[in-house]
């Protein structure tokens, strides 16, 4: 039986995705030949770039705007350093919201003068700073648009001439934004596109070559618009497998149809862990995030018929991170609402029965 996946990535993909994915690594195309095996020059897999680049301009809007997406190697984690490396000149802000938002700080601290706008960490990380002053020296400003491991996610963001740059690897594809406020996005595919293995990153090219710097050629964005996201080997199952999942999200019809379902699977979590007394939310009210709903048990002797109930119902990976504890649903596209009902009705049983 598939089990009800909460994990907070790598994650649940749509079912038809794996199904295609499995199939095009037996034989793609028809070709008598495995995805995995065929040369990333061949015009087959050059197909699954182009598109899988332009589906992802296409669901954000960004069509026509100046944008390009790249689908590069490393993580997002590569990307804190690379935003630096080709964006910071003298002096950058950062939000600071946790954990993954401290280590693009940390990254960025090597290439130049960094301050945090605002940061969260005096209450670990459980909401979101607002009202901070963006200071207009800035090469950008950096955000992180939802936090993983804190369950917190921007609602609204900062208006500013600055340039934007945002990690949104977990909650890219998940609601309607006006993209083109952003300058720079990236996000591990981990989430809601695909496997692990590569990250997408949706820039615009005039924010390009404005550092002195000498940027190494992996790691400069202007070398890999030119290639055309394959100046190296590019990840090439991780890549089909996005493209399968925009694919999938498209047809489904895009991002504000799926908002409306994400919108509906939260509701239903977090109006059960504010009605149920044996549950309490993490994160503040007003910043809950849709994708990773953070909560913790009222007493904590009852976390071993919690854990064994949901089990029981073929609930998966819903352990809290160590810095949080407790629990994290995380709810990303393709889980459906079915599946946050079902750990809905395990923890209204839990209080029915102690
Ligand atoms: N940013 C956020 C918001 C994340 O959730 C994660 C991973 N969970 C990362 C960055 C790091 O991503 P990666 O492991 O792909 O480097």
């Amino acid at each position: 039986m598939k089990k009800h996946n909460f994990s907070a990535g790598p994650c649940i993909l749509p079912q038809e995705v794996i199904i295609k994915a499995s199939e095009a690594v037996l034989d793609f195309n028809g070709l008598g030949l495995s995805l995995i095996e065929i040369s990333h020059r061949s015009k087959d897999f050059v197909a699954v770039m182009d598109k899988a680049r332009s589906l992802a301009l296409e669901l954000l809007d960004l069509e026509g705007k100046g944008y390009q997406a790249l689908f590069l190697q490393g993580g997002a984690s590569l990307e804190f350093l690379m935003v630096a490396y080709n964006l910071l000149e003298k002096k950058a802000g950062y939000l600071n919201t946790g954990t993954w938002a401290d280590k693009a700080v940390k990254e960025a601290k090597l290439f130049g003068e960094v301050i945090e706008v605002g940061s969260s960490k005096d209450e670990n990380f459980s909401y979101i700073p607002k009202g901070y002053t963006i200071p207009n020296d800035l090469d950008y400003l950096h955000l992180t648009s939802n936090n993983t491991i804190f369950g917190t996610q921007i609602k609204k963001f900062p208006k500013t001439s600055t340039t934007l740059v945002c990690d949104m690897s977990s909650d890219i594809f998940s609601r309607q934004l006006d993209f083109s406020q952003f300058d720079l996005i990236y996000a591990g595919a981990q989430k809601n596109m695909g496997p692990a293995g590569t990250t997408l990153v949706v820039i615009k090219e005039d924010i390009l070559g404005k550092v002195t710097r000498k940027i190494p050629s992996m790691l400069d964005y202007k070398v890999h618009i030119d290639k055309e996201s394959m100046f190296n080997t590019p990840a090439v199952f991780p890549v089909y497998v996005s493209m399968l999942t925009l694919e999938w999200l498209k047809n489904l019809g895009g991002i504000p149809a799926i908002e409306e379902i994400n919108e509906k699977k939260a509701q239903l979590l977090y109006s059960e862990i504010d009605l149920n007394p044996l549950f309490k939310g993490y994160a503040h009210k007003e910043d809950r995030s849709n994708m990773n709903a953070t909560f913790t048990l009222a007493e904590e002797k009852l976390k071993d018929v919690f854990d064994g109930m949901c089990k029981e119902a073929g609930i998966s990976g819903l352990n809290g991170h160590r810095s949080v504890g407790g629990y994290r649903a995380s709810m990303y596209n393709a889980l459906s609402l079915e599946s946050v009902g079902t750990l809905v009705d395990v923890m209204s049983e839990l209080e029915r029965k102690a």
